[in-house]
């Protein structure tokens, strides 16, 4: 077989293939080279682009003083740089729903905005749609085509509104997400790692702002709410009540402020501990929200500090009112566009049915009660502090008039109520400067004419006005308590003066047959001193050890001492004054009913009250000329026998009286005609004068 010559190729063409095949390997290489280091290039540039948007919105995030404000800058930058056509946020609301915050961005709004309409009305739970999805699982979620999603709850628009790729990251503040967003493209964008992590970058910045939005609104709340009840304080009820002032109409109509002061909170916490005073004062602030709610149709508000005043419903301003918690017991309501003005009084009405009720605190059951103050509006006043100034007075009035009363303020009422409290604080540094003097009226034995004892009566040496009587002073000083220590010094005083007497006397006294007193107690025939002692100084817990305590001290025999209390006693607690009665009895003290007959039931406490005399009231005395008088007179003294009582008449200011008195067998009497009040060198004078008793005092039962 012949084979063909094999034609060798001559060494300049092979050469040149050589060269050609190199030529090619090289420029593929090229080729690959430039390919890398274009798309080197360009994850540079990319990687940049990213830095820089997230570097402007952290600028901007770091100057944003809301998270809503942070994020409706970023969804336009996301867009703009990111080529996302629709970006939205939501907020959650107590970490399950995630709702729409009105803060979108529309890059393209050409056939989108049915879309944008849906986004931005929808919430969505846990879990559900794409939201849902970030809320249940914070982390990027991303949908490549929304059209084949089976968890996409805008469906049926994305498809109409040829929506193609979704993306949503969380915003993060520590653990809890706070906010959610969300973007949007008619085009599909693949999820690329840079700009999925670029994005959950800014996500983390976004949560920055809301931590730090969290902790101011943290810190407005302390600064401007209760700690314990939460409910606005004095400083926020100050401010929103000044901004409604301001907004009030040229009739200033429209406003009202009622001051709430809880009766017996302070028993309470004494007697059960703070604990329970704080959990007392948690339910009671929650029952005056809810009387308020009642009333005012649940539109009664506890506004946060960053929402806005009194609404509106169809242009009309609806009543709002606003409960603060202004001090240890006392609570403030706020009434705004009020249209009718016995809305407050219908409040204060509730708020008083709810407080009735027992409260449980523990294992006890306590019940308090509250003294309501209402100011309404009006043109005179200046500012808010006029209005709430006036409500406090009108509180202070309510309380002074007893528990669970309302008072609403009026012009007559501020006069008296200021005069009121001027006088409280001038008794005060009367107490401070010992203002007081005693003057003494004697009692007399009617049939004797001898002078049995003297009753103690206060007057103020006040540095101006003179001698101020009791009548002027001792009401309101019962009404604030300060009763009690003028009484104290009363009382002292009262007893030392006595004993100073007796001691002048020289010990026992004897009468003309030279026996000692007829019942052979110390004491018994030397003449007494009869205190007035107020209702709350008897009641006091340990009133007679505490009288026991003041008779040791001034030396006085417990016989010597008389009080002289009212039927006040008997309405406030009748039992425990029974046993008051009898352990002064105990001791050998004597009690009298003082102004028998001016109250309705005066009848009925004789029978159940072991008292040892009672005191005929100087009205019926005065009116003794009538038969009607005078037959009560009789009847009394009638009662008075049966019971063994001894009985005074006071007021006596002429020898008639003294004569009917006398002829009807009352024994003993005090008044005008007898000897007026005198201080106290004038009226032992009177003993000194008499000489010694020359009758038996009846026995006393
Ligand atoms: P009271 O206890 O009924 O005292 C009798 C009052 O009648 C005294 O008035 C006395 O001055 C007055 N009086 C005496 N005789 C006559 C008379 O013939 N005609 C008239 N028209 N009045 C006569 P005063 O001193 O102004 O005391 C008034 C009330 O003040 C007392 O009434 C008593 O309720 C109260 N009070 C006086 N001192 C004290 C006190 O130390 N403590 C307390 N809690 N109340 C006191
Ligand atoms: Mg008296
Ligand atoms: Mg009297």
């Amino acid at each position: 077989m012949k084979h063909a010559p094999i034609a060798l190729p001559d060494p300049a063409t092979a050469r040149i293939e050589r060269l050609e095949r190199q030529l090619v390997r090289e420029r593929k290489a090229r080729l690959a080279a430039e390919v890398i280091a274009e798309d080197g290039l360009r994850a540079l540039y990319e990687s940049k682009r990213y830095l820089a948007l997230l570097q402007r919105i952290t600028e901007r995030a770091n100057k944003a003083d809301t998270l809503v404000e942070a994020l409706s800058f970023t969804l336009g930058e996301i867009c703009a740089e990111l080529g996302w056509d629709f970006g939205n946020a939501y907020l959650v609301r107590s970490m399950q729903e995630a709702v729409p915050c009105n803060c979108w961005h529309v890059a393209n709004p050409e056939h989108l905005m049915p879309f944008v309409e849906a986004s931005r009305e929808l919430s969505f739970a846990r879990g559900v749609g794409l939201p849902g999805r970030v809320l249940a699982e914070p982390r990027p979620w991303w949908i490549e085509d929304v059209r084949t999603d089976t968890n996409f709850q805008r469906h049926d628009v994305a498809i109409d509104c040829r929506v193609v790729a979704g993306c949503a990251f969380p915003v993060m503040a520590g653990s809890e997400v706070v906010a959610i967003y969300e973007f949007f493209s008619r085009k599909g964008i693949e999820a690329e790692p840079a700009v999925v992590e670029t994005i959950a970058q800014i996500g983390i910045q976004l949560g920055r702002v809301a931590e730090r939005e969290q902790a101011r609104e943290a810190l407005m709340r302390d600064a401007l709410h209760d700690p314990l009840t939460t409910l606005p304080n004095r400083v926020l009820l100050h401010e929103r009540a000044s901004s409604a002032f301001s907004r009030l109409p040229r009739n200033a109509k429209g406003l009202a402020v009622l001051v709430i002061d809880l009766d017996g909170f302070k028993a309470v916490n004494d007697k059960l501990g703070h604990h329970a005073g704080d959990c007392l004062l948690v339910a009671t602030a929650a029952r005056l929200r809810d009387a308020i709610d009642e009333c005012v149709g649940g539109e009664s508000v506890v506004r946060g500090p960053t929402e806005t005043p009194a609404g509106t419903r169809n242009g009309i301003a609806r009543p709002q009112a606003t409960l603060a918690r202004t001090g240890g017991d006392e609570f403030v309501v706020l009434m705004e566009n009020l249209r009718d003005d016995r809305l407050p009084q219908t409040v204060a009405a509730q708020l008083h049915a709810e407080l009735d009720l027992p409260f449980s605190v523990g294992r006890d059951e306590v019940t308090i009660g509250a003294s309501i103050g209402i100011a309404h509006s009006n043109p005179h006043y200046r500012d808010y502090d006029e209005v709430q100034r006036d409500a406090d007075l009108a509180m202070y009035q309510a309380k002074a008039s007893g528990r669970g009363k309302t008072v609403t303020f009026n012009h007559a009422l501020g006069t008296a109520v200021r005069m009121r409290m001027a006088l409280e604080r001038d008794l005060r540094e009367a107490i401070r400067d010992n203002q007081f003097v005693l003057h003494y009226q004697a009692i007399i034995d009617l049939a004797s004419g001898g002078i049995e004892g003297f009753e103690a009566l206060v007057r103020w040496n006040h540095p101006w006005r003179g001698l101020v009587p009791p009548g002027d002073f001792i009401p309101t000083a019962e009404a604030t308590g300060l009763i009690m220590f003028i009484g104290d010094w009363v009382l002292r005083e009262a007893c030392r003066a006595i004993a100073r007497l007796h001691a002048q006397l020289g010990g026992t006294r004897q009468d003309n047959s030279g026996r000692l007193d007829n019942r052979g107690t110390p004491g018994a025939d030397l003449p007494f001193v009869a205190v007035n002692i107020a209702p709350q100084q008897f009641l006091l817990p340990d009133f007679v050890p505490y009288l026991r305590g003041v008779i040791m001290e001034t030396g006085v025999p417990p016989s010597c001492l008389k009080l002289e209390v009212t039927e006040g006693v008997a309405v406030l607690d009748a039992e425990r004054t029974r046993r008051v009665l009898e352990n002064c009895r105990e001791i050998g003290i004597r009690v009298g009913l003082d102004d028998f007959g001016t109250g309705y039931s005066s009848l009925s406490y004789l029978h159940s009250l072991p008292f040892d005399s009672i005191k005929i009231d100087r009205a019926f005395v005065a009116a003794l000329d009538k038969p009607k008088s005078r037959k009560i007179v009789r009847t009394i003294l009638d009662l008075a026998g049966n019971l063994d009582l001894t009985v005074v008449a006071e007021g006596i200011e002429t020898a008639d009286q003294q004569a009917a008195l006398t002829a009807m067998g009352c024994g003993m009497g005090q008044g005008f005609l007898l000897s007026v009040p005198l201080i106290e060198a004038e009226a032992f004078d009177l003993v000194h004068a008499s000489g010694p008793v020359t009758t038996d005092r009846p026995p006393s039962s």
